[in-house]
């Protein structure tokens, strides 16, 4: 397809050593000539895919001194003509030769557009283009490498495959619609269940990986609960491994709910550390009853920490009773100390929780604490095919109406319904898989899909 040529600073807007412009379009080697010269002012030549050394002009000024990469359409991100200007990392160089760029005749790219074009002129397909954004945002080398994995295409193919397993049913039944008095091989209702019945099984296994490849992807919302001074902030840091919260003997200290994600074994916890029973009154105080509750029954996880030196409580007592049917570990923590707590009563309120002793301070159980988040929240055991997680709220959805188009033609075609009927769910099926690729999804989820790219990607 023929665009108009974009551009865009593609690096982070931060400082930095060195910083990127992108153009891509039909003028991008055009405007890159123009501005693009050697110190005595001449003008360069392009090779494909290697960098030149050389200048940018305003006219007769230089601007910066840059490295410059061509890469000739068809074999770029976008498929089409793309320049990318290496400057010097600083936001003045950077803005001064976007601006000379966008006088030059470019025009200001959207978050995402150059993926969107890689997505329109055939390049990616949407859940490739997709897992780009993913690929920036992940937050663990394991969310990194099903990304990546996507990016390679693996739930495509998938994909791909039973939608042609579709359109041959589709066919199959197509031909036992329109001859049905001639004398060929008609499809009979025994053989379209079994085939669908695959096909079912199939879009099952790749819905019901959604659920581990979300966590992987979005992470788990964790908060950490205790009285002060029981060690919340402490067991915050050691999972850090280094010092974010603030730790100390005051009780009641850490008065700021701080947000951080750690890494469990591949699977980012964002967590909060909310410094105690006292510090959550504080957030009833700002936020509201409505909103406190909505804040910690949104946590996917709950780490309940205690101090063994101490007998409970009623505020204990308070948050055993909350965490009962909730997602939740709990922690003893201060085993080193001289022991005080009922453990009888923990043990006996909540018999079916993780309970775990530790002592911060001597970085005893935290092994074990996190061997314990990583197997509640994936269950023991990983199949081998574990790269091929789904992780996008969106494939998950599709996958699921998918499955139920697939699971009503069953239906049909065991109550004998008519071959053009249950043709009508097997469409839904295929085109319900067809969004996860793009093949058959509306023009505004993909603009609405772009939109949250960044900027310059
Ligand atoms: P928070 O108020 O729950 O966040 O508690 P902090 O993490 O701020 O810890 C309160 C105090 O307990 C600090 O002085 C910590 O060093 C100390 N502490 C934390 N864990 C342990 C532990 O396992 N053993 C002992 N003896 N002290 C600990
Ligand atoms: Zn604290």
């Amino acid at each position: 397809m023929n665009f108009d040529t974009i551009t865009a600073i593609s690096t982070a807007q931060a400082e930095g050593a060195i910083g990127i412009i992108r153009i891509s379009g039909k003028n991008a080697i055009n405007i890159s000539r123009e501005i693009f010269r050697s110190k005595t002012n001449k003008s360069i030549d392009f090779e494909n895919k290697k960098l030149t050394y050389g200048y940018i002009y305003d006219e007769a000024i230089i601007i910066d001194e840059v490295l410059v990469a061509a890469m000739y359409a068809p074999n770029s991100y976008t498929c089409e003509d793309i320049v990318e200007i290496n400057c010097h990392g600083g936001i003045v160089p950077l803005k001064r030769i976007l601006k000379l760029v966008l006088k030059k005749g470019a025009r200001m790219a959207e978050p995402g557009e150059f993926t969107k074009r890689a997505f329109l002129n055939g390049r990616l397909d949407l859940s490739q283009a997709e897992s780009v954004m993913d690929l920036i945002n992940a937050k663990t080398n394991k969310s990194f490498d099903l990304a990546l994995e996507q990016l390679g295409g693996s739930l495509s193919e998938d994909i791909n495959l039973m939608r042609k397993n579709i359109e041959e049913l589709m066919a199959q039944i197509a031909v036992s619609i329109d001859y049905p008095e001639e004398d060929i091989e008609e499809i009979t209702y025994g053989e379209i269940i079994n085939k669908l019945k695959l096909l079912f099984d199939k879009v099952i296994d790749l819905a019901n990986s959604g659920e581990k490849g979300k966590i992987f992807r979005d992470g788990l919302s964790t908060v950490i609960i205790g009285k002060p001074n029981v060690g919340k902030s402490s067991l915050m840091n050691v999972l850090l491994k280094e010092s974010r919260a603030i730790v100390t003997d005051v009780p009641g200290t850490t008065r700021d709910i701080i947000e951080e994600y750690l890494n469990i074994e591949g699977i980012p916890l964002k967590i909060v550390d909310t410094a105690g029973i006292r510090d959550t009154d504080d957030i009833v105080e700002k936020i509201g009853v409505e909103k406190s509750k909505e804040f910690f029954n949104k946590a996917d996880l709950v780490i309940f920490v205690l101090n063994s030196s101490e007998k409970l409580s009623d505020e204990d007592r308070e948050i055993m009773k909350y965490i009962v049917d909730k997602k939740a570990i709990v922690i003893i923590n201060k085993t080193d100390l001289k022991q005080a707590i009922e453990e009888d009563e923990i043990n006996n309120t909540l018999h079916d929780k993780i309970i775990i002793k530790t002592s911060i301070t001597n970085k005893f159980g935290i092994d074990k604490l996190e061997k314990e988040i990583y197997n509640m929240i994936i269950g023991g055991t990983i199949k081998e095919n574990e790269s091929k997680l789904v992780s996008n709220t969106r494939h998950i959805n599709a996958l699921e109406k998918a499955s139920n188009s697939l699971k009503e033609a069953i239906q049909a075609t065991k109550d004998r319904m008519p071959y053009d009927f249950i043709e009508v769910d097997i469409k839904n099926a295929y085109n319900y898989l067809g969004e996860i690729t793009g093949e058959t999804v509306e023009t505004d989820i993909v603009k609405k899909i772009f939109s949250n790219f960044c900027l310059g990607k």
